[in-house]
């Protein structure tokens, strides 16, 4: 593998931007096999220092990111990318909401990303906090309840007997599509072809991602 002299790969320094704009199958490749590599313990960033830029060229993303804010889940780390190639926003559930949404546009029309993930994860404590919701029938306290009272349209209709990772990859899939629902910003660019939106699940164990 090839690199950079300041260590970065040049996969990872395309990706900062040198490149140009990269369609949404490649920046789906790019991610996929960056996956692939974090998943076999094959990661080509190392160091989380280097931008692969001077800060005053600002930033290019390839992909936007919206994930859970759990702590296991880092996506640099998930796709073995560098700074400045994934714009991530993250909050509990990985759910849509305004000011993420307003950030996902930002990421798209103004910094150009092709592709726009939206990452649920095994184990995800804010969508079992949700199905809780769900039997019980009450909300959790205080603000706990912002999130979960937008995963429970995702999961209110699970047939009997699923599990857990299929309300969280029904989770996912219903964000991603709120995500281009919601925003005239981003659907007018995926019915063009330039923006992709897509969803899938990390598992906290293996390391790998399923797409959905
Ligand atoms: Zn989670």
């Amino acid at each position: 593998m090839d690199t950079s002299s300041n260590g970065a790969t040049t996969e990872a320094a395309s990706a900062a931007g040198a490149a140009g704009p990269v369609s949404p199958a490649d920046a789906l490749m790019r991610l996929k096999r960056g996956n692939a590599r974090s998943a076999s313990g094959e990661r080509e960033i190392k160091n989380y220092s280097s931008l692969g830029s001077t800060p005053e060229d600002g930033q290019k993303p390839f992909a936007a990111v919206l994930t859970c804010a759990d702590s296991r889940v880092f996506p640099d780390h998930v796709f073995d990318t560098a700074p400045g190639n994934l714009f991530a926003v993250c909050n509990a559930g990985n759910v849509c909401e305004d000011v993420g949404l307003g950030s996902l546009e930002f990421a798209a029309a103004a910094l150009g990303v092709s592709v726009i993930v939206v990452l649920g994860h095994t184990h995800c404590g804010a969508v079992i906090a949700s199905e809780e919701s769900i039997k019980s029938g009450e909300l959790p306290p205080a603000h706990l309840n912002s999130f979960v009272e937008l995963i429970i349209p995702a999961i209110k209709d699970m047939p009997t007997g699923h599990s857990t990772n299929d309300s969280i990859a029904t989770n996912a899939t219903y964000q991603a599509h709120t995500v281009e629902s919601r925003s005239s910003t981003i659907s007018s660019m995926t019915s063009t072809g330039k923006l992709e939106v897509v969803s899938g699940i990390y598992d906290l164990a293996s390391g790998q991602v399923t797409w959905l």
